[in-house]
C-alpha cells in the first residue's frame, strides 16, 4: 500500500489527508511523514474512546464519533417491550470485533435479565438460518460483518439487507447506511454530519490554521433515526419512538401528498356534477316545453282547419247535397216505375246501383270532412304525394266551381313517397289553394286559375308548388307573410300561412313565397322523401 501511494502521489504536494475509520488513521499516522511529508491528517468515524486511548500526532486533528449500542438497545426495548431475548450479529475482522467489544460492554447490565446470544463465528448462511428461526419476540442487534465465520468477505451494508429480509424479529443497528430495507431503528451518528465537520476542519487547515492547535473535536452525538417502512413491517407504533426521533422513508398517504390536487379534482367533479344536474333539469324542462309546443301546434292547426272549413261551408253543403238530391231523384224514378206497374228488374237494379254510388259519394265527403274537422295528433306514415294533393283538389272542386276558378294539376308521376301526416299536409295545401282563390277575386273570370305542381328537386326532396293569377305579393310584404296575424283580408285571421309553416317545418321541410309564376303569387314547400325500404322488405 505504501509503495502504491508513494508512486501515485510522486511529485505532488499534499496538504491534508482525510482518514476514515480507525485503520486509516493508524496507517496515516504511521506512514504520513514518508508519504505526505508536512500534510495534516484529518480523521472522522473513529470512536471517541479509541481517540481518547491514544496520543494523536502533532499534525492530526479530527471528528470522533460515539457509537451508542447502549442507547440503541434501550430504543429497541422501548419499541419491543415484550422482547424476551437479544441476539447480536457481528463478523470476524478486527473492525467487526472492535464493535463487538463496544457492544458487549454497553449491553452488560442493560439486558435486564434477558439472555443475550452472539452469532459471531458462523458462516453467513448459518447466521441467516439462525435469524430465520428466531421467535418473533426477539431483538436482533447487527454490528458489522466484513468477514463471516467461514472467512468469506462481505460488505456489511449488503449483509444487513439479507439479514433483515430473513429475520423473524426486527433488527437494530448504529450505522446510517443500514437504514432503508435494513434496520428498523437505531441511535445513529449521521455520516453526513461527520463528513461535513471533517470537511470544515480540512478547510481550516488549508486556510493556514495549525492542526496542532486544533486537537480532536467534540464527538458527533448520535440520535434516534427510524425506518418507517420497517416499523410498518413489524407492526411497531410510530408513537412509541422517543420525541425528536427522525423517521425516514415515510410513505405519505395519498391525501398528505396530493391534498391540493385531490381537493382540486373534487371541486372539478363537484362542479361538473352540478353542471350535469342542471343540464338534466334543463333538458327535462325543454322536453316538457317541446311537448307543450307540439300540443299547441296541433290545437292551432285544428283551429286553422276549422276556420278554413268554415269558409268552405257553402260548397261543402253543395258537395253533400248533390248526391243526396240525386238519390232522391232516383227514388222518385223508381217509385214512378213501380206505380206504372212496368218495373223491369234490370232497370230497378240500375237505379239501386246509382243510389248506392251517390250514397257512397256523400259518405266519402263526410268522412273527409270529419277527418279534417276533428282534432288530430301528428303522425308519420309513407304517403303518395300526388294522391295527397288530388284529395285536396277534389274536396275543393265545388268551391272552385262556385268561384269560377279552374284548378289545374301538374304531377310528376315518378315521385318517391314522402313521410308525414296526411291531414296536416292537406291542411297546408288547402290553405295555399284557398289563398290563391281568394287572391283572384279581382281577376277577370276567364283567367282565374290555380296551378298545383309536384316535382322532384335535385337534392331528392319533393317540391309542391301552388301558383295563382291573383294580385300577387308586394316584395316588401314577403318577410311578414308567414308571421302570425298578418292579413290583408277583411275577415282574415292571418294564421293560415304561419300554421302552414309550422307544419312543414315539423316535417323537416321548408316553405316560402315568390312573386310571379302564373302572374300572381307562387308558394312552394319541400318535404324530404321517405327513406327507401330495405331490399328484404321490398321483396316482401
Ligand atoms: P289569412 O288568409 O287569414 O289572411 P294567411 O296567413 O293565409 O292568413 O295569409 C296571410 C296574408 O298573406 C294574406 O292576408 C294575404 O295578404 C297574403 N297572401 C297569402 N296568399 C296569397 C296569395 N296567393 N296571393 C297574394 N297574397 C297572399
Amino acid at each position: 500500500m505504501q509503495a502504491l501511494l508513494r508512486e501515485k502521489y510522486r511529485g505532488v504536494k499534499i496538504d491534508a489527508v482525510v482518514a476514515v475509520e480507525m485503520a486509516a488513521l493508524d496507517f496515516a499516522e504511521r506512514f504520513g511523514d514518508v508519504l505526505w511529508p508536512g500534510a495534516a491528517i484529518v480523521f472522522h468515524s473513529v470512536p471517541a474512546r479509541s481517540v481518547a486511548a491514544r496520543t494523536l500526532g502533532p499534525r492530526t486533528v479530527g471528528v470522533p464519533v460515539r457509537y451508542d449500542f447502549g442507547a440503541t438497545l434501550e430504543l429497541a426495548l422501548r419499541l419491543r417491550s415484550d422482547a424476551r431475548r437479544i441476539v447480536v450479529v457481528a463478523g470476524t475482522t478486527d473492525f467487526d470485533r472492535g464493535l463487538l467489544r463496544l457492544a458487549r460492554a454497553a449491553l452488560d447490565g442493560r439486558s435486564a435479565g434477558r439472555p443475550v446470544e452472539y452469532l459471531v463465528d458462523l458462516p453467513l448462511a448459518d447466521t441467516l438460518a439462525a435469524v430465520r428461526n428466531l421467535p418473533s419476540d426477539a431483538i436482533v442487534l447487527y454490528l458489522a460483518m466484513f468477514q463471516d465465520g467461514a472467512g468469506a468477505r462481505h460488505v456489511p451494508r449488503n449483509v444487513i439487507t439479507q439479514l433483515a429480509a430473513a429475520s423473524r424479529a426486527p433488527v437494530f443497528g448504529v450505522f446510517e447506511t443500514y437504514l432503508r430495507d435494513g434496520i428498523a431503528a437505531g441511535v445513529i451518528a449521521s455520516f453526513s454530519v461527520q463528513g461535513r465537520r471533517a470537511g470544515e476542519l480540512v478547510a481550516r487547515v488549508l486556510n493556514g490554521e495549525r492542526p496542532g492547535g486544533l486537537g480532536a473535536e467534540a464527538p458527533v452525538a448520535p440520535a434516534c433515526i427510524a425506518d418507517w417502512r420497517q416499523l410498518e413491517r413489524w407492526g411497531i407504533d410510530e408513537r412509541l419512538l422517543p420525541g425528536g426521533c427522525e423517521v425516514r422513508f415515510k410513505e405519505l398517504a395519498a391525501w398528505d401528498r396530493y391534498r391540493w390536487q385531490i381537493l382540486g379534482a373534487l371541486a372539478i367533479i363537484l362542479g361538473q356534477a352540478t353542471l350535469i344536474g342542471s343540464l338534466l333539469v334543463q333538458r327535462q324542462r325543454r322536453q316538457r316545453a317541446e311537448l307543450a309546443v307540439e300540443r299547441h301546434r296541433v290545437e292551432l292547426a285544428h283551429a286553422g282547419r276549422l276556420a278554413t272549413m268554415g269558409e268552405l261551408t257553402a260548397s261543402i253543403a253543395h258537395e253533400v247535397n248533390q248526391p243526396l238530391g240525386a238519390i232522391l231523384a232516383n227514388v222518385d224514378a223508381a217509385d214512378m216505375l213501380l206505380e206504372a206497374g212496368d218495373a223491369r228488374p234490370g232497370e230497378v237494379r240500375q237505379i239501386l246501383a246509382d243510389i248506392r254510388k251517390d250514397d257512397l259519394r256523400a259518405s266519402e265527403v263526410i268522412r273527409r270532412l270529419r277527418e279534417l274537422l276533428t282534432r288530430h295528433e301528428m303522425t308519420r306514415e309513407p304517403l303518395d304525394a300526388n294522391e295527397t294533393v288530388s284529395e285536396v283538389l277534389r274536396l275543393l272542386a265545388a268551391e272552385a266551381r262556385r268561384r269560377g276558378v279552374e284548378l289545374v294539376e301538374a304531377f310528376d308521376a315518378t315521385l318517391p313517397q314522402i313521410l308525414g301526416d296526411r291531414v296536416h299536409l292537406q291542411q297546408v295545401l288547402l290553405n295555399l289553394v284557398v289563398n290563391g282563390m281568394d287572391a283572384m277575386a279581382k281577376t277577370s273570370p276567364h283567367l282565374r286559375r290555380v296551378l298545383v305542381r309536384t316535382s322532384l328537386r335535385p337534392d331528392g326532396d319533393v317540391e309542391f308548388t301552388v301558383s295563382d293569377r291573383g294580385q300577387g305579393i308586394d316584395l316588401e310584404h314577403l318577410p311578414k307573410l308567414f308571421g302570425s296575424f298578418y292579413t290583408t283580408k277583411e275577415r282574415g285571421m292571418g294564421l293560415g300561412l304561419s300554421i302552414a309553416r309550422s307544419i312543414v317545418e315539423a316535417h323537416g321541410g321548408r316553405i316560402w313565397a315568390e312573386a310571379g309564376g302564373e302572374g300572381g303569387a307562387t308558394f312552394r314547400f319541400t318535404l324530404p322523401a321517405a327513406p327507401r325500404p330495405a331490399p328484404a322488405e321490398q321483396a316482401a
